[in-house]
C-alpha cells in the first residue's frame, strides 16, 4: 500500500513539475516575444536618389525637404507606436509625400514626352506575401491607396492605365483632374529636354543624359516593421521625365521597385528604373538574405554597390529587417532618406556622408 501510494505520490509530483517548466518556458517566450515587439518596430523612406549635390541646393529648399520628410516619417511612426500596422504605417507616409510638390510621385510628378503625367505604384505585405500594384494611372491623387486596394480588394496583383482607373472608380475614388499634378519646375525639365531633343534629334536624348538624370529625383518610398513583426513596403513616382510609348519603370513591379517578406525584410528602391527591374532589386536583397544568410547591410551593399552598377545603373534603396535593422543604401551623389527606431531616434540625410 505504502509502495503504491508512494508512486502516486512521484507521478503526481513529476507531472507537477512538467506543467511548470512547459508553462516557464512559455512565459520566457512571451516575454521574448513581447520584448522583440516592443523595442522593434522602426521605419525608412527615400524621397528620391540622383545627382543632389549640395552646391545644387538653396538653404530654403533643403530646409523644406527635411521638413517634409521629418512630416511623413513622424506620422508613420506614430501609427507604429500607438500598434498600428506596418502597411498604414507605409500608405500613410507615403500619402503625405506624394500630396507634396516636392516629390515626383502624386502631385509634382514629373512630365512624360507627351506632356502628361504617368504615375505607378506597389506595395507588399511581408505576413501574407500579398501585393498590389497600378501602372500609368493619371487622375489617382494617392497612387499607393489605389495599389492597396488593388492588394486588399481585387484578385489581381497589377492594373494598369484605363482599367486601373475603372476600378479606383467603382470604389468610389475621385478621379482628379490633370492640372492637379502639375508643378512649374517639373514641366521646365521637361521643355529642357524637349529642346535638347530638338537639337539632337528624335530619341537621341537617353535617360542617362544629365538633363533626364538631374530632373527625375523625388520617388518616394517607405518600409516599416510594426509591433506585431510584419513588414510592409511601398513606392510611388512618376517614373522618369520625357518617358514615352507607356513606359513602365520599377516602381510598381514586384520584387525589383517594392518587395517585403516577413522571413527576411521590407524593401522600397529609387533610380534608374530599367536597372532595377533587370537586377530585380528589392528581391534579390531579400534572396541574399534568405539564401546565402547575409546581413540586410551586406545584401543591400552588394545588390547597390555591385550589381547595379555593373550593368551601368544607379540608384538606391531603404529597407528594414525583421528584427529592425534598417538599411539607406546609395550609390549616387545623393538620397532623400530618414529613418526612426522605437525609441523615436531619428536621422534625416540628403547627401553621402
Ligand atoms: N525608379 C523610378 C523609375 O524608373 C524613377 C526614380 O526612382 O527616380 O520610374
Amino acid at each position: 500500500m505504502v509502495k503504491i501510494l508512494t508512486y502516486f505520490i512521484a507521478i503526481f509530483l513529476l507531472i507537477g513539475c512538467k506543467n511548470e517548466e512547459e508553462s516557464s518556458s512559455e512565459t520566457v517566450k512571451i516575454t521574448e516575444k513581447a520584448q522583440k515587439t516592443e523595442e522593434n518596430f522602426g521605419i525608412v523612406i527615400h524621397g528620391g536618389a540622383g545627382t543632389i549635390l549640395k552646391e545644387n541646393m538653396s538653404d530654403s529648399l533643403e530646409a523644406a525637404y527635411k521638413s517634409k520628410l521629418k512630416e511623413a516619417i513622424s506620422a508613420g511612426y506614430e501609427i507604429l507606436k500607438n500598434g498600428g500596422t506596418s502597411l498604414d504605417a507605409v500608405t500613410h507616409t507615403i500619402n503625405i509625400m506624394e500630396d507634396s510638390p516636392l516629390f515626383n510621385s502624386g502631385k509634382g510628378a514629373v512630365f512624360t514626352h507627351d506632356g502628361t503625367n504617368e504615375l505607378d505604384a506597389s506595395i507588399m505585405d511581408g505576413a501574407t506575401l500579398n501585393a498590389g500594384a497600378v501602372a500609368g494611372v493619371k487622375h489617382i491623387k494617392n497612387p499607393i491607396d489605389l495599389a492597396r486596394d488593388v492588394m486588399q480588394k481585387s484578385e489581381h496583383v497589377m492594373l494598369y492605365g484605363a482599367g486601373a482607373e475603372e476600378f479606383a472608380q467603382i470604389l468610389g475614388y475621385k478621379m482628379m483632374d490633370t492640372s492637379y499634378f502639375y508643378s512649374q519646375n517639373r514641366y521646365e525639365s521637361l521643355h529642357r529636354v524637349l529642346e535638347k531633343e530638338k537639337e539632337k534629334g528624335e530619341n537621341q536624348v537617353s535617360f542617362n543624359d544629365p538633363f533626364i538624370k538631374n530632373s527625375k529625383f523625388g520617388t518616394v518610398g517607405c518600409a516599416a516593421l510594426d509591433k506585431q513583426g510584419n513588414l510592409a513596403a511601398g513606392t510611388s513616382t512618376g517614373g522618369m521625365t520625357n518617358k514615352r510609348w507607356n513606359r513602365i519603370g520599377d516602381a510598381p513591379i514586384i520584387g525589383a521597385g517594392t518587395y517585403a517578406n516577413n522571413a527576411t525584410c521590407a524593401v522600397s528602391s529609387t533610380g534608374w528604373g530599367e536597372f532595377f527591374i533587370r537586377s530585380v532589386v528589392a528581391y534579390d536583397i531579400s534572396a541574399l538574405m534568405e539564401y546565402k544568410g547575409m546581413t540586410l547591410q551586406e545584401a543591400a551593399s552588394e545588390v547597390i554597390q555591385k550589381k547595379v552598377p555593373a550593368l551601368g545603373g544607379d540608384g538606391g534603396i531603404v529597407a528594414i529587417d525583421k528584427d529592425g535593422n534598417v538599411a539607406m543604401e546609395f550609390n549616387t551623389a545623393g538620397m532623400y532618406r530618414a529613418t526612426m527606431n522605437s525609441e523615436g531616434k531619428l536621422i534625416i540625410k540628403i547627401y553621402k556622408e
